[in-house]
């Protein structure tokens, strides 16, 4: 039996089955071998270039992340794939030629993987994306010798910083050692933007109330820094959930407190116009309501969402300084911290705030939740709604034990909250046997992609207030439609997944300007959707392609953000294609030219790199069941007594970072319950 790697600990667990053959693992190896090779250059102080992937446990490393793939089907692709390049029939039949990869010489294994990534066949296109982002990651994300990486030092990157003196309190957990049955008012499942909020609201009002959550109790000394590990730790599945097609990378929190615990802490309400096409489409006076401009402000205030805190970082310094030379539109971001000191550190923000500056649900509502008296169990992944002759009567689930087992949760409830998030929110309604044909549908999930910039003076991507500036410049190009400019803080997991490859020693040298480099980072309001099946075991699987309606916008967008840059004093541009469009700004006509470079590489099915940080609208509110999964109270309209409070709610995508709202819909869904 596999003993899985537990998060946060994947070095140290021991692998007592392998997950690959020796076959696929000489594949990878090769793999490993033709991404991470040493590249000759004459200046190369710290070794990077010369650095491979040999003498480092890179492999191993790899394999360990292809196990922790939640589902089966992902595994089953990737040991398919390199079984096929590991033989000489299977990869005459996918490659040409008539060699295993492990027998070739590394300009024919490069040769082999650029026909992988730039294929006319999109399951090509998927598995190299998916291989090269596991073992980009696998390599940049950790450190090669317990504390540093030649990468890192050769860009001036510090890696983890030294812990603070003072922390944080952590919350206070239930222990579950062995099979229970818990009673209770309310069982909130999920503690995030949505289950959190309401977890706290009906505590403080007096309910007895049980939250599950299924990742980690977020402790200081929890967040190392190590990216990887803090992929690994606090990230959604690890941080490796991907569509169904390949082309989407899903990035959410998990852990107490759900993403507010790891997210940028952009605090924005949702817009007027919003609300009204919100109002139209779901048939609900909610949304335009006094009320839910009275639950904006009392998140808002909950959470601490202020500007005080938003001094930019060089990456937004040069973000303002590109809009204003060009009179475009350019704004403050309201942000949820207190007492945030802004510094180096901050730029870490997105693996977590070891000062406790963050206005997390853990750090507020789950706080007021836990001194109200609620008890909270982490490691607990909630299986199934129980109902009773169409009521929510509780739920079960199980707790993962310190040694892998688990054991089983029962918890006796008046009511049900699922927050879980729009993608396994859908699932566990679909598990619980609710029939409502919308579950899953409508999820909309604002792709983000970026043009990248290198600039003479330094910029040190990684450090500083982790987002402060946006432009709305072309937020609206059709009924509300289009994108918004904002910058994001980069380490080497985000290089090392999204810039495209068209060589070892060209991925290198891009990498290897990451301390001159600052990006526009683009987030499409997609006005189309996808939507998340359950399998037959209860897994989500998520499906979802950009419609030409959106791309267009973004195309416009991607154009726009290049011209940024250029007038905020970028010497190169280059996108996140595969291959990566290149543009050297001045002169007539360049930017024609590297907009029609961006567009003879395509947007569509891992062509361009995007990532999506909002999961939304995949279990929609409105005042129609035949449209729509909950009602104006967040109650189903299927099952009595069980209410979802999370992004899964929106009736479309909000075109802002969605936290706020989340959690001023969950405000009043809590408000709703206690009236009835
Ligand atoms: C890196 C990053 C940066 C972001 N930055 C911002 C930002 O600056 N501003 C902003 O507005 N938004 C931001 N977001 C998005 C924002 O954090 C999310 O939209 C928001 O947290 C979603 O809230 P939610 O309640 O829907 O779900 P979540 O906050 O994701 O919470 C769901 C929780 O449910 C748990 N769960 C799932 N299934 C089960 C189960 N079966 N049993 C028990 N528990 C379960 C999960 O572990 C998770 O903790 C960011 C997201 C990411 C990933």
């Amino acid at each position: 039996m596999f003993a899985w790697p537990q998060r946060g600990t994947l070095e140290a667990t021991p692998m007592t089955t392998p997950i690959l053959s020796q076959r696929q693992r000489a594949a990878l190896a090769a793999i490993c071998g033709t991404l991470v090779p040493s590249v000759a250059r004459q200046d190369d102080p710290h070794g990077f270039f010369a650095a491979s992937h040999e003498g480092t446990d890179l492999v191993p490393r790899v394999e360990r992340l292809i196990g922790l793939l939640e589902d089966p089907l992902d595994r089953l692709r990737l040991q398919l794939l390199l079984s096929a390049l590991g033989t000489r029939v299977g990869n005459l039949l996918t490659s040409g030629r008539f060699q295993s990869l492990q027998a070739m010489d590394l300009a024919a294994r490069e040769a082999v993987l650029r026909g992988w990534a730039e294929s006319g066949i999109q399951l090509r296109r998927a598995g190299f994306q998916a291989l090269k982002r596991l073992v980009h990651v696998g390599y940049y994300a950790w450190p090669t010798d317990g504390r540093s990486h030649p990468a890192w030092r050769h860009v001036g990157y510090p890696g983890p910083l030294p812990p603070p003196e003072t922390g944080f309190t952590p919350l206070p957990t239930l222990p579950v050692a062995r099979d229970t049955t818990l009673d209770c008012d309310v069982v909130v499942v999920g503690s995030g933007a949505g289950g959190g909020v309401v977890a706290g609201l009906l505590a403080e009002a007096g309910k007895s109330v049980v939250v599950l959550e299924k990742g980690e109790n977020p402790t200081a000394e929890r967040f190392t820094q190590v990216e990887g590990d803090m992929l690994n730790t606090f990230y959604l599945d690890a941080g490796l959930m991907m569509t169904q097609s390949g082309s989407l990378p899903i990035l959410a929190g998990s852990a107490l407190g759900g993403g507010t615990v790891i997210n940028y802490t952009t605090s924005f309400p949702l817009p007027e116009p919003t609300r009204v096409e919100w109002a139209r489409r779901s048939g609900l006076g909610l949304f335009t309501s006094a009320a839910f401009e009275e639950s904006f402000r009392r998140v808002s205030e909950r959470v601490g969402v202020t500007t005080e805190y938003s001094d930019p970082a060089p990456r937004d310094q040069l973000l303002e300084k590109g809009c204003r030379a060009l009179g475009w539109h350019v704004d403050v971001i309201p942000r949820n911290v207190r007492k945030c000191k802004q510094g180096l550190e901050c730029g870490y923000c997105g693996y977590g705030c070891r000062h406790g500056a963050k206005g997390s649900t853990a750090a507020t509502y789950l706080a007021d939740a836990a001194r109200a008296g609620a008890r909270l169990v982490v490691r607990c992944e909630a299986d199934r709604v129980l109902t009773q002759a169409g009521r929510a009567t509780g739920v079960v689930g199980r707790v993962r034990r310190a040694d892998g087992t688990t054991v089983s949760l029962t918890v006796r409830a008046r009511a049900v909250v699922v927050a879980c998030g729009s993608i396994y929110t859908p699932a566990l309604l679909a598990r619980s046997g609710l029939s409502n044909r919308n579950i899953g549908r409508g999820l909309r999930l604002h792709p983000a992609t970026a043009i990248a910039g290198i600039f003479p003076e330094r910029v040190e991507p990684w450090t500083g207030s982790i987002q402060t500036r946006y432009s709305d410049q072309f937020a609206d190009q059709h009924e509300g439609y289009g994108v918004k400019f904002e910058t994001a803080p980069m380490h080497f997991a985000l290089p090392a997944s999204a810039f495209g490859w068209e060589g070892a020693a060209r991925y290198k040298e891009d990498l290897a300007k990451l301390g001159n480099l600052s990006i526009v980072g683009v987030l499409l309001r997609d006005r189309d959707a996808g939507r998340v099946a359950t399998s037959r075991a209860g897994r989500p699987r998520v499906h979802y392609e950009l419609s030409s309606f959106d791309i267009e916008h973004l195309r416009q967008g991607l154009r726009g953000a290049a011209r940024l840059l250029a007038a905020a004093g970028a010497t190169e541009v280059f996108s996140v294609q595969q291959p990566p469009a290149r543009g050297t700004p001045g002169g007539t006509g360049w930017l024609e030219r590297f907009g029609d470079a961006m567009d003879a590489r395509g947007y569509g099915r891992c062509r361009n790199a995007f990532i999506t940080f909002h999961q939304m609208a995949s279990c929609a509110m409105g005042a129609d069941p035949a449209t729509s999964v909950v009602g104006e109270t967040g109650e189903s309209h299927d099952v009595k007594g069980l209410y979802v409070a999370d992004a899964s709610t929106f009736p479309a995508s909000s075109g802002v970072n969605p936290m706020i709202t989340i959690m001023a819909i969950a405000d009043h869904v809590a408000g709703a319950m206690l009236q009835s």
